[in-house]
């Protein structure tokens, strides 16, 4: 069975062609294809899958360009500590202007590189 729409070449037992989904044309002859046939074909295209949310529980919900932007401005006081949640390490960097510059300069690259992590662990992307 050739898909007059793509022109790839599909088995028979297909009703909707498994490329571009169009319907295939069958001579009147021949026996309509079973129902879970279809079925099959639209559940490849939309397979379940809970990604998403292993991906959301992965990451930090906090947002790295305002993490990044808190740490050039106000990195010297702890800005980024405070919004990723580190209260402690934010006092820290407040008394210490930045671990005396140091680790605002290493923590400006970590946020940036995406290897940065708020106060659960998570790595702010
Ligand atoms: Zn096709």
């Amino acid at each position: 069975m050739v898909c007059k729409n793509c022109g790839a070449n599909v088995g028979s037992e297909y009703r909707l062609c498994p490329y571009c989904r169009s319907e295939l044309e069958y001579p009147e002859s021949k026996a309509a294809p079973q129902p879970i046939i279809i079925q099959n074909v639209i559940n490849n295209v939309n397979p379940i899958n809970s990604t998403p949310y292993v991906e959301y529980e992965r990451h930090s919900k906090k947002d790295k360009s305002v993490a990044l932007i808190l740490c050039v401005v106000l990195g010297m006081l702890g800005g980024h500590c405070f919004y990723a949640g580190k209260i402690g390490m934010g006092i820290l960097y407040l008394f210490t202007c930045g671990l005396f510059g140091f680790g605002w300069i290493v923590d400006i690259i970590r946020i940036a590189t995406g290897s940065y992590k708020d106060s659960k662990g998570l790595p702010i992307k």
